[in-house]
């Protein structure tokens, strides 16, 4: 029986221990949800880092946790804390993540580092082809094993294997800066279906493969050691009714129901009558352009004073990769900013900004996505951004502008939402004027398509046409051979 095996750099559960005690949790992040619909058909297999690095774990633990995955059906491949330097948050976030983000002078080209991704996918490899036979079918997950799909096939032949890249493919002319463009292109060659989320990250790589490789391209097709691979775009979707259902449930929640964050924005709401809240949220990381958007949001103050004390920004930014010096550079800017604004401009009564860092649980995310009348969403690049559908998908009775920064991969699906430069404060400042003034006739026409769309192309129709495709792509080959 033919299985189908999933890998990602991360495995979708969070292991605790405890006293010799393993309590393992599901993680709830997309591609975690995107996958449960194939991953809960029973024949698959998972596999990824546990989040354990090896040197803590013992051999009575390493057994304990391989047991205790298995049962998740997923298998965990064992990483040093020195991998994860070189390999996570060496290799793959400090060249690959900014170099594929257009961020060529956060770029790091480091020997060692590159000689850890090589090991690393090397890890992943084995773990694969112990878990293999020839005719599996194996999807693989992002930036972090581009290598992969080449040492796999090498092994399995008739194996059929996919990869989608989570990130933006970029442009040849900044791809080519990477020294070893021809090594990655190649171990993604390894793959019969390769997926992008948009057509342009898809043509970008096309491009590359061409002039890098000096491959053919036929369409979408790349004739290369006697097989033929094909490139196509799968936007991600999400879990669409998961937070419409969730906004619904909370359009029902009675006081003593409502949580504290809910009750701070009622209150507010309430001490204002009129005014207007605007809300971002993301990962602190460079590329969500949240510098610019608090620039932007002063701008649009200055600009425009009538809208002081009448609307709020509510600035959520999650903690991420802090050991990483950029992300450190990124959070003393924002809270530096943060101050400046709120000083600047706050009055007795009225603080222009609330600023979270932390993660919030699923919950108060509802309560900020019903609570707030725009979205403000500006990222510098992104390769899709979820948020954004988020937001629209929790916007029950169809309110709600979305302000969003064209450089998102989410803004090919999202043309009835407001777009934006985010470089242009000019425009954002004019924007955002436009989304508080929007007549509410006009907002239900515009989120009733976004919502469609959205509904019709949740993340488990992402996954089911992926799969379908790289089923399509065996036949393709049975065909040709
Ligand atoms: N999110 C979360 N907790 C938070 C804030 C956000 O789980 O406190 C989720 C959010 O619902 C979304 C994801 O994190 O699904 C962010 O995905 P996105 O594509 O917007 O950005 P990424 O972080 O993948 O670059």
């Amino acid at each position: 029986m033919n299985k189908t095996i999933i890998v990602s750099n991360r495995l979708p559960l969070q292991i605790d221990i405890s006293n010799d005690k393993l309590r393992i949790t599901p993680s709830v992040g997309g591609l975690a949800t995107g996958m449960k619909s194939v991953h809960e058909e029973g024949k698959t297999l998972w596999i990824g880092w546990s989040g354990l690095k090896e040197e803590d774990l013992d051999d009575t633990l390493t057994r304990k946790v391989d047991q205790a995955v298995a049962q998740e059906h997923c298998a965990a491949v064992s990483l040093t804390g020195k991998d994860l330097d070189n390999f996570y948050y060496g290799f793959s976030n400090r060249t690959l993540w900014p170099l594929f983000h257009y961020f060529m002078e956060y770029t790091y080209f480091e020997n060692i580092q590159w000689e850890s991704y090589k090991r690393v996918n090397r890890k992943f490899a084995d773990m694969v082809l112990k878990h293999t036979d020839d005719g599996d079918t194996i999807w693989i997950h992002d930036y972090q094993l581009l290598l992969l799909p080449e040492l796999i096939k090498r092994e399995r032949p008739n194996a059929s294997i996919g990869f989608f890249l989570h990130i933006p493919f970029p442009s040849y002319e900044v791809f080519r800066t990477m020294p070893w463009r021809e090594e990655l292109l190649r171990g993604m060659l390894g793959a019969d279906l390769l997926g992008f989320h948009t057509y342009d990250y898809e043509r970008h790589f096309l491009s590359s493969v061409r002039r890098i490789l000096r491959l053919d391209t036929h369409f979408n097709e790349i004739s290369y050691e006697g097989r033929t691979i094909r490139v196509d775009s799968f936007p991600m979707g999400i879990d669409y009714r998961k937070f419409h259902n969730a906004a619904i449930a909370h359009g029902r929640q009675n006081e003593a129901q409502k949580s504290d964050l809910q009750k701070r924005l009622d209150t507010h709401l309430l001490s204002t009558p009129g005014a207007k809240m605007i809300l971002s949220i993301d990962r602190l990381d460079y590329t969500k352009g949240i510098p610019n958007r608090l620039r932007a949001f002063e701008y649009f103050l200055e600009k425009y004073p009538q809208f002081r004390e009448k609307v709020r920004f509510v600035l959520l930014a999650v903690p991420s990769r802090s050991n990483v010096p950029q992300y450190q550079l990124l959070k003393k800017e924002t809270d530096e900013l943060v101050g400046r604004i709120n000083g600047r401009f706050s009055s007795v009564s009225w603080t222009p900004i609330w600023y979270f860092y932390r993660s919030m649980p699923f919950e108060n995310l509802i309560d900020l996505y019903t609570s707030c009348d725009v979205a403000l969403i500006t990222p510098i690049r992104d390769g899709m951004n979820l948020v954004a559908k988020e937001y629209i998908a929790t916007r029950v009775d169809q309110s709600g502008i979305l302000v969003l920064s064209e450089m998102a991969g989410a803004a090919k699906e999202m043309n009835e939402a407001l777009l934006i430069n985010p470089n242009n404060f000019e425009q954002i400042a004019d924007t955002l004027k436009r989304a508080l003034e929007m007549p509410v006739e006009e907002q239900a026409e515009r989120n009733a398509f976004l919502q469609q769309r959205l509904e019709r192309y949740s993340v488990d129709k992402w996954a089911g046409e992926f799969l379908k495709a790289l089923r399509a792509t065996r036949k393709l080959h049975h065909v040709m051979v």
